[in-house]
């Protein structure tokens, strides 16, 4: 079913295409977000559209209108065989991506609102780990990607937006890799130690690392990002440009806090009508969806609290509590609702007189309109989450005070805090703190309040939500620098302190690792300066290196050249050096005449400049001169032949390998020559650095873990098992350049 709808979508958006170039010359937009800028519902009369309401869609709605694109979401309910997403007038295209009621349950209800938020949030211990949510999520995320993916528009900015899609970005990547791709999260990004606790923490580190920009309300969210990125995934990262280079990308991160429409919040502010407020009696309003970062049962005792020191108050202040319901479909949610209805009938219980109840509890949601004129009247608005991304409820109540100003009280861990200085702030878990906080608002005197809300107002009016998108958008049209080289510094930093005083053994794969891939591996040379860094290693005393080579052990001798250094061809079958043993692992010989046949073999799929390199016991097809789009049939005939003939088809760059099954790989290969050159407590003598660049060296950072560092050259394609990404030759180059020149320990 995906499938046709997919080629539909790509039918209708060839069609759009052209009609939907921006006048103005900007390029289009494609906005990805869990739901569509409208909610689908059915009812007897067939299907409806419902606008969803919100800051972010009145934001982008008239973006995409001027600038043509798509905006591709899920409808909000599952469709049945036959049914469309009704049609309006609408000036930008509408992608739908179909999700089955299964999978809202364990992407959205699951692994985003289950795993995610709480993480996020700084609430570990509510997180739940569920395989099967995960599993939905990446399911889920590449249909995304997909849908993203058929609209066919190369020269588009895609933006997705927030948690639900961290993955996206790189499965889109994959299918459009010259897209412009940009994420913002909206959540917090929480530090290292939270993060890592996630069993997926790198994958969904890896999917946004695809981008071109990636997005945070404050700088602490961003520093945690760019401190993840490099402790769990090795990349490289400039703190100060904010950039994350990991192997051959580099990603902007950038901080851009969201604002609200402060026009819109401001004039129904000014139009609702005067609800009747009793005389004398003041208001501490509470307004939030009903979730558990929002920190409503500590906000319940801190008024509490206030009744008790301050009894002055007693029959003058109300708080009230509006509580939007919110994804009651979570335990802990449904869990959260009861604790806050036997709150706040005990407070109730304690404190209310027959003309009074300290508590006005609402658990409903209410319209625009009305919200304002809450807004308008309180006194004083409590905003005490115990994390949040931002709190757009902070900047409405700011927005609403038209008349007599209220006070902001402010939980130092929203978001909101960073930039709304004149707010008073508390920690919402010190109740006595903001007992006296709610105080210290009630009892303000009018200069302060004036003066305080005035200056809270003024930036707010600016900085408001469209400001937002369009600074979004300004950095996503900038082309973003790339980091500095590495430098034997840096390099002096990674492996200064683990050398120390030890002998050195360096392990270096070939293609790719000290020379860029060629067209053919004939072509592929050391280039004067890396020869020399090469030889400059192997002329220390406390220095050996070995070259571990898919090549066969003649050829990767004879290109390299130097007769001091150990060899291993043929990913390890074979090795030769001085100081170690002449090893041909004892399988060889009965896959020699294999390897001759299989040879003969593959000839029937050298199609189009496939060819095979035949090195002895093994053999890689290489397809880099075939057409990218034929090379996945020409590869899959090849491996298919490969598993045939008893071999183990293995994927390289732009090549398959065939391997004997017979347990051997780099990584053993290395272990080998570290045993049969230093003995059996070799890790008491030497040090051990291996540096690669391809999936068998995959293998050897597996098996090296703990035991060595190691680097991964290029391609972030994948995850890697190494310690560290190098983004290409050059960093190779400057780290041999570091080993060969690095101060000799004084023995
Ligand atoms: N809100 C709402 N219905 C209501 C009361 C509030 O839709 O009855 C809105 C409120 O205006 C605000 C949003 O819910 O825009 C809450 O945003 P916030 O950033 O404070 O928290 P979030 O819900 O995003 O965690």
């Amino acid at each position: 079913m995906l499938r046709g709808y997919l080629d539909s979508v790509a039918r209708q958006a060839e069609k759009a295409t052209e009609t939907r170039r921006s006048a103005g010359g900007e390029s289009p937009l494609v906005v990805v977000s869990n739901r569509l800028p409208f909610t689908v519902t059915r009812s007897a009369q067939g299907l409806e559209r419902r606008p969803s309401p919100g800051g972010l869609v009145s934001a982008l709605d008239p973006v995409l209108r001027k600038r043509g694109g798509t905006w591709i979401g899920w409808a909000g309910l599952e469709l049945r065989e036959g049914e469309r997403i009704p049609a309006d007038h609408d000036e930008y295209r509408i992608a739908g991506v179909p999700l089955s009621d299964a999978e809202i349950q364990r992407y959205y209800h699951g692994f985003s609102n289950r795993t995610l938020w709480p993480l996020c949030h700084s609430l570990p211990a509510l997180a739940r780990y569920d395989r099967r949510d995960w599993l939905a999520y990446e399911r889920v995320n590449q249909r995304f990607a997909d849908v993203t993916v058929a609209q066919g528009d190369g020269s588009a900015v895609v933006w997705i937006q927030d948690y639900h899609l961290m993955l996206a970005p790189e499965r889109i990547r994959m299918g459009a890799p010259d897209t412009r791709l940009t994420f913002f999260f909206h959540i917090p990004f929480p530090p290292y130690d939270i993060f890592r606790l996630c069993p997926w923490d790198r994958e969904l580190l890896q999917g946004l690392l695809a981008c071109d920009l990636v997005g945070f309300h404050v700088e602490g969210y961003a520093q945690n990002f760019l401190d993840c990125a490099e402790r769990r995934l090795g990349a490289r990262v400039d703190r100060k440009n904010r950039l994350v280079e990991y192997g051959d990308l580099t990603s902007q991160v950038g901080v851009f806090p969201i604002g609200i429409e402060f026009d819109a919040y401001e004039d129904a502010a000014r139009k609702a009508s005067d609800p009747g407020r009793r005389p004398r009696e003041r208001v501490v309003l509470g307004v939030d969806r009903l979730d558990y970062t929002k920190g409503i049962p500590n906000r319940i005792g801190a008024f509490e609290r206030l009744l008790e020191l301050h009894p002055e108050h007693r029959e003058n202040v109300t708080f009230l509590q509006l509580a939007v319901p919110s994804r009651s479909q979570v335990a802990e949610y449904r869990e959260l609702k009861r604790e806050i209805d036997e709150l706040v009938g005990r407070v109730n219980g304690r404190f209310a007189s027959a003309s009074w109840s300290p508590i006005r509890y609402l658990y409903r949601s209410v319209p625009r309109d009305r919200l304002a004129a809450m807004y308008r009247d309180a006194d004083v608005a409590l905003v005490t989450p115990l994390r949040d991304g931002m709190n757009l409820v902070a900047k409405e109540y700011v927005a609403c005070q038209v008349g007599e100003p209220g006070v902001l009280i402010l939980s130092r861990l929203a978001g909101a805090a960073e930039t709304m200085r004149e707010a008073l702030f508390v920690n919402p878990y010190d109740v006595e703190e903001t007992a006296e906080a709610i105080h210290r608002a009630l009892t303000m005197d009018a200069e302060e309040r004036a003066s305080r809300m005035a200056a809270l107002r003024r930036r707010e009016r600016r900085d408001d939500v469209e400001a937002w998108v369009q600074s979004f958008l300004e950095a996503a049209a900038e082309s973003h620098e790339s980091l500095q080289p590495v430098t034997e510094d840096e390099v002096e930093g990674w492996l200064a302190g683990y050398i120390r005083d030890y002998r050195l053994v360096l392990f270096l794969d070939y293609d790719g690792t000290l020379t860029p891939l060629r067209g053919h591996p004939s072509e592929a040379l050391l280039s004067p300066e890396m020869r020399k860094a090469l030889e400059r290693c192997a002329e220390r005393d406390d220095t050996e290196v070995a070259i571990v080579s898919g090549r066969s052990i003649g050829d990767i001798q004879k290109i390299v050249g130097h007769p001091e250094l150990i060899y291993a061809g043929n990913h390890g079958l074979e090795i030769e050096g001085p100081g170690v043993e002449h090893f041909r692992h004892d399988d060889l010989v009965h896959y020699r005449e294999r390897a001759e046949s299989l040879v003969e073999q593959l000839s029937e799929v050298e199609e189009r400049g496939a060819w095979t390199e035949a090195k002895g016991p093994t053999l890689t097809f290489h397809v880099r001169a075939v057409p990218e789009k034929l090379r996945p049939e020409i590869l899959d005939r090849a491996r298919r032949i490969m598993a045939g003939a008893g071999y183990q088809p293995r994927d390289a760059h732009a090549a398959l390998e065939a391997r004997p099954p017979i347990g051997w790989d780099k990584g053993r290969a290395v272990l080998h020559i570290l045993r049969d050159r230093f003995g059996p407590s070799w890790s008491e003598k030497v040090r051990v650095i291996y540096v690669g660049d391809d999936e068998t060296d995959e293998d050897a950072f597996r098996f090296l873990a703990g035991l060595s560092l190691t680097f991964r050259v290029g391609s972030a394609e994948t995850l890697t098992a190494a310690t560290r990404r190098l983004p290409n030759v050059a960093a190779v180059r400057a780290l041999l350049e570091w080993i060969a020149g690095r101060r000799s320990p004084d023995r």
